[in-house]
């Protein structure tokens, strides 16, 4: 069951031609943004003939979306551009991202495929749990469930119990969160004395926005027995509707006729081998107001080897690793948050929110894990609190070879909002 067979399954030649005439395509639009104007001016968008060619080209950062704001990107009249979304970065000068009326509906033709791929169908109640502001999950999966069929409750962000309320009322059977919020939700149906399993009917959930393990999903999965979906986006290339699991949950496949995708290694910027990390490099194929070339996202990850048996030819990349600015070094190691996440979601006393804190208020460097237990462990003593603190310790040490200090603290004590969850909280002097 496919939205649109001939795309999706289409042959690894006829994907390359098409790649090759709409790199060029976009090549051309993109040198009327004053930022490529210069940058791209030696570069004849006719000799492009393979999506190969790509790696002739120059590359785009965040820091060039920066320093064009606003309107370096734009490579139609202004008149054109009918929507801006602008990226979440919480640090440094925003950044905007232009559509046209055109861009917009494939961009919700997108989401529509990937919702259709991930389950999704006409008659859902489809309620989706994001903001709805310059973040583009909100408007970017709203207008996709739509383009596809379903009943669409643009819930918003925040009121959990309002949230279930609805979830229940409407008879919701799909849901789009961030993880983190997914499952803090889980517990207000339980503080409720509601298990979503009986009292909703949901069946599939969206999760994605931000990294989050196997062991985060398969938590999801148990508490509102639904099969949770991975969807990656960035502001950059729309939002949501780049990449996205299908229903055999083995990694996303990435919507190649309208993103060129590159993995490369993040200093040497050579190409990754199937199966080996490294940075996504995409380039924007259909999008005319703001054409974006070999974008350097930071997110890290593989191209899956082998097909996948749901016939989509599309590649499939690995779950995101975490983002190349996401590490951070203690006591000279490079640690990734979603390796402490992966630990801790392992065992069964831990819960679903912990936050990684760096300080060197002793002198030297110090890491410390604050995890909230689970209710089950508030009869816990003093003494299998303390085994258990050291346990995990050394299960974690086992993983990023230094060994942090554990907090275990009260469910519920740590900060979570319904926006992407903040997992490191570095304070060590700069
Ligand atoms: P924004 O453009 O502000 O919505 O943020 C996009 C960023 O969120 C991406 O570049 C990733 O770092 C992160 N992100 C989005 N979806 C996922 C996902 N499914 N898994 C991990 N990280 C994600
Ligand atoms: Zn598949």
């Amino acid at each position: 069951m496919f939205w649109q067979k001939d795309l999706e399954t289409i042959s690894k030649n006829d994907l390359a031609a098409l790649q090759a005439q709409r790199l060029a395509q976009t090549v051309a639009w993109a040198k009327a943004a004053p930022f490529y104007k210069d940058r791209l001016s030696g570069v004849d968008a006719e000799a492009i003939k393979s999506p190969e060619d790509v790696r002739r080209l120059p590359f785009t950062t965040k820091d060039d979306l920066r320093g064009a704001f606003p309107f370096g990107h734009l490579a139609v009249p202004k008149s054109q551009a009918v929507r801006l979304h602008a990226s979440s970065g919480t640090t440094g000068t925003p950044t905007a991202v232009y559509h046209t009326k055109r861009d917009l509906q494939n961009w919700a033709n997108l989401v529509a495929r990937s919702l259709f791929m991930a389950g999704v169908r006409p008659g859902d109640v489809f309620q989706n749990v994001v903001g709805y502001g310059l973040f583009t999950g909100g408007l970017g999966m709203h207008y996709g469930a739509e383009r596809l069929g379903a009943l669409v409750i643009p819930a918003g962000t925040g009121n959990s119990r309002r949230q279930i309320a609805l979830m229940r009322q409407f008879g919701v059977s799909v849901a789009h969160l961030i993880p983190s919020y997914a499952l803090k939700l889980a517990a207000t149906f339980k503080e409720l004395g509601l298990d979503p399993k009986r009292d909703t009917k949901l069946k599939i959930m969206i999760i994605g926005a931000e990294p989050h393990t196997e062991e985060a999903r398969q938590r999801i999965q148990r508490a509102y027995g639904v099969r949770a979906v991975n969807s990656y986006g960035l502001s950059e290339m729309n939002g949501p509707g780049v990449a996205f699991e299908c229903a055999e949950q083995n990694g996303m496949h990435l919507w190649e006729d309208c993103f060129l995708l590159e993995v490369l290694d993040p200093e040497s910027l050579e190409p990754k081998a199937p199966g080996e990390v490294g940075e996504i490099v995409l380039t924007t194929l259909t999008r005319r107001a703001m054409p974006l070339i070999r974008y350097r996202t930071r997110d890290l990850a593989s191209v899956l080897p082998g097909a996948c048996p749901c016939g989509r030819s599309h590649q499939r990349l690995s779950r995101i690793s975490g983002r190349s600015d996401d590490m951070f070094i203690i006591k000279g190691v490079n640690v990734y948050p979603m390796q402490v996440e992966a630990v801790l979601m392992g065992f069964k006393e831990c819960g679903d929110n912990y936050l990684i804190e760096l300080d060197a208020a002793g002198g030297a460097d110090q890491m410390t894990v604050r995890i909230e237990t689970t209710e089950n462990a508030r009869t816990m003593s003093s003494d299998e609190f303390e085994r258990l603190a050291g346990k995990l310790a050394r299960a974690l040490r086992d993983e990023i070879l230094v060994t942090p200090r554990v907090e275990l603290v009260a469910p519920g004590s740590l900060p979570a909002g319904p926006g992407k969850a903040e997992r490191v909280r570095d304070q060590r002097p700069r």
